[in-house]
Parts: structure tokens; sequence; C-alpha cells
């Protein structure tokens, strides 16, 4: 392999659609086994499909990206804060776009989860719907129990479920004080119905993981290590409005916690976009990739596709801050302890220098550029942050580095800014 000369634009470009690129004809064929120095990183829904139909671009941008054997010519993954399992999402991303994909490069919320090794072998209870155990397994989570299993072993607590109230009071119950403590409170998504979770999730918070007596002062309760995945609020289904996402459930969870304890809770961690830990993982993630296909060469750039401008570019902008701000050890700046990235050795080095954020107008963002100006004015009376309560509100942040719109010019603006061939 031999190393491609790139010319790289550095000035900041704003969200405008730019069509003054350096002539691709100057640049080198990416067919010719080059070493490339930058990684792709995709959101799905909005920038690839809607629900399970690809989009045209998309189809289009992965016949740029690979070679006449139809391999990848850059090292790519797929960052979404859905909760499914990796293999399933790989198979149906392969199977749109004709090309092999593995799991492991497909970056699910609770993903980076793998990296909070402390908690794998504690006690773990898991929130969430359909396949929220095959999940915590594939994360690395080995002694598991579900809100059925509390439910069980302690049946006075759920008198939010009248059809219990009348089981307890007719007597059809046994309870099992027995029951392993609770250590660990891992929240992979939003449950089916909220308030039996929101009340033994409370119970366990208070009781230290073990509800078989009151505390004997709720407002000092030494708190059990929760773990939450995928923070949005709200996310675009076929309804006409915004339906209710996990960060819902946790801000119900928050506003119970605080008003039962007078204390704000406290997240040990929290993973998925637009936390620092998920592109984090993305970048090793696509480093390891990079390794795979004999890329020899440290990747110096990300960039980052999406449609949603507060996850997917926050999250981007707020990963280039931080491995800007990062210190020589590699501690962040400032940030609070629910969003520190765990310093592993079997991470890939981290070497990125500039995270590009890539918004795409096929999704949840609609693009009206004479609005612009306005809409993203810190000062707009019209918007409403929905963001975590633990990223702090910066109306900049959702100004993405360019806007394209599709992924098809995506490819094509990268590949022309880093003087690569379209061949
Ligand atoms: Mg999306």
């Amino acid at each position: 392999m031999r190393h491609l000369q790139q010319h790289v634009v550095d000035e900041y470009e704003g969200c405008e659609y730019d069509s003054d690129y350096s002539d691709a004809s100057m640049g080198s064929d990416l067919s010719d086994n080059v070493e490339v120095d930058f990684g792709i990183l995709f959101d799905v829904d909005g920038v690839l499909a809607r629900g399970s139909s690809p989009l045209d671009p998309a189809k289009r941008a992965f016949e740029k990206l690979k070679d006449a054997q139809g391999n990848l010519r850059v090292p790519v993954a797929f960052v979404t804060n859905a909760c499914n399992r990796s293999a399933d999402k790989a198979r149906q991303i392969g199977n749109w776009f004709n090309m092999k994909v593995q799991p492991d490069q497909v970056i699910h919320a609770p993903t980076p989860a793998k990296l909070l090794r402390q908690y794998h072998g504690k006690h773990t209870l898991v929130i969430g719907q359909e396949y929220r155990l095959d999940i915590a397994e594939d994360l690395g989570f080995s002694n598991l129990c579900t809100i059925e299993d509390i439910k069980e072993a302690y049946p006075l607590l759920d008198m939010v479920d009248h059809e219990n109230r009348v089981r307890v009071a007719r007597g059809e119950y046994t309870e099992n004080p027995q029951f392993p403590k609770v250590d660990v409170i891992l929240l992979i998504g939003e449950p089916c119905r909220w308030e039996t979770d929101l009340q033994l999730i409370i119970d366990l918070l208070l009781t230290e993981g073990k509800p078989t007596e009151a505390p004997r002062d709720p407002h000092n309760v030494p708190q059990l290590p929760i773990i939450a995945c995928n923070m949005d609020l709200v996310f675009m289904a076929e309804a006409c409005m915004p339906r209710f996402g996990h960060g819902a459930f946790l801000v119900c969870l928050e506003a119970l916690y605080h008003k039962l304890t007078g204390k704000p809770l406290k997240y040990q961690n929290l993973v998925g976009k637009p936390c620092e830990i998920t592109y984090r993982f993305a970048e090793h993630t696509v480093s390891q990739i990079a390794r795979n296909m004999g890329i020899t060469r440290p990747l110096k750039r990300l960039y980052f596709f999406g449609d949603n401008p507060s996850v997917d570019i926050v999250g981007a902008n707020l990963y280039d801050r931080y491995i800007k701000r990062r210190d020589s050890n590699g501690n962040a700046y400032e940030l609070p302890v629910s969003r520190l990235i765990p310093q592993l050795d079997d991470l890939h080095e981290q070497t990125v220098e500039d995270c590009h954020s890539m918004l795409v107008g096929t999704g949840v963002y609609k693009h009206h550029p004479q609005e612009e100006q306005k809409s993203s004015s810190p000062t707009s009376k019209s918007h409403v942050y929905h963001g975590h309560r633990d990223i702090a509100h910066e109306a900049d942040l959702s100004t993405p580095h360019k806007y394209v719109h599709d992924v098809y010019e995506g490819i094509e603006y990268i590949f022309k800014r880093e003087s690569v061939s379209l061949t």
C-alpha cells in the first residue's frame, strides 16, 4: 500500500451548502490500494434508511465506497441510538447495500457499556423490552435479573398494578426474601408499562438493592450505580408527532427520585449518542476495522453523518471538542462524572484529531437556508431544549461542520475534501 498525499480543507465551513471543492481529478484513485487516514461513521435511520427501506442516495453512496470486488475502500461503522441485536442490524444493513457488515461494525446505544467491565459480574437489573437479556449478555453482563424477577420476589411492592393488589388481598403470593441484592441498574431502553418499573426501581434505589425493609432515612441512602443507554426524549416514527423515547422514561425516574429524596438522581454512566463515550467507542471500532483492512496509518479524521442536529451533530461536535481539549493523559476537560470515558488498554489508541459533523436533510432535519440564522440563534424563543440534564444546552453544538442534502452528496464532499478520486 502506498500513502495518499492528502489535501485537507481546514477552515470551518458552516452548514451552508458549498460546492466550491478542490478538483477531484487531482486526487488519487482509492481503487489503487491506497491507504486512507480517515473513517466514516453513519447514523442509520434518516441517513441510510427510513424504517426498513434503504434510501437511494445511500445505495449510490455505498457503490462509491466499494471496490470492484464489493469490499469497502474506507473504514466505516454504523452508530445508531436504536436498541437491537447487533447481528440483526448488521445483516439488515448488509442486505440493503449488498455488502458484508460485521456485527462489531454496528454500535447501538448500549454498545459502549462493553467498556464498563467493573459492573459486568455484578447482579444487574436490566430494564428494556424485547431482547434486553440478550443485549445485556452481549455487552458482557453475566449476572442479570429483570423487573419480573423483582416483582415475583417482592410481591407486596407493586401496588400500581391493581390486579396485583387483588392477588395480594387474596393472599395469593409468596415472598422470596433470599433474592440476591441488586448491585447495578442497567437501563437499556424504556420498558413496556412504566409504572411498575418506576415503582420498583425507586424501591431498589431507596434500599440499596434489597427492598425487604424501609430505609431509616430515605434522604441519605447511598445510591446504586445506574447506567443509562440512549437519552433521546422523543423520536419520529410513523405517527404525525414525535413519540416518547427512553429519555422520557429517564425524566420520570429523575423527577420521582428527586421528589422522594430531595437529591438529584446520579448516573454512573450515560451511553449512546450524544455522549462522548459512544464516539470514542466508534473511533476505536473504525480504527480496528482500518487495521483489519491492512491500513497502517493512524486515522486522523472522522466524518459523522447524522440527520438529527440535537443528537448526532451535538455528539460529533462534543467529541471534536473532547479530542481537542483532553490533556496528555487522555483525561477529559470538565465533564460530568456520567460522561467520563474509561481509559482502557484494549481500546485502540485515540488518534483522530478532527471529528467532522455532517448533517443530511433526509431525516429529522429539514433544511431552510433562509431560516438558518434565526433558528440556530441561542436567543430563539421557539427553542425548547430536549437534551439530557447532564448535557448542558449549547445551541452552537447543533450546528454541523457541513450540511449536505443526502449521504451521497456527503461522500462526494468527503472524497473531494480528502482529494480522493471517485472512480
Ligand atoms: Mg437518525
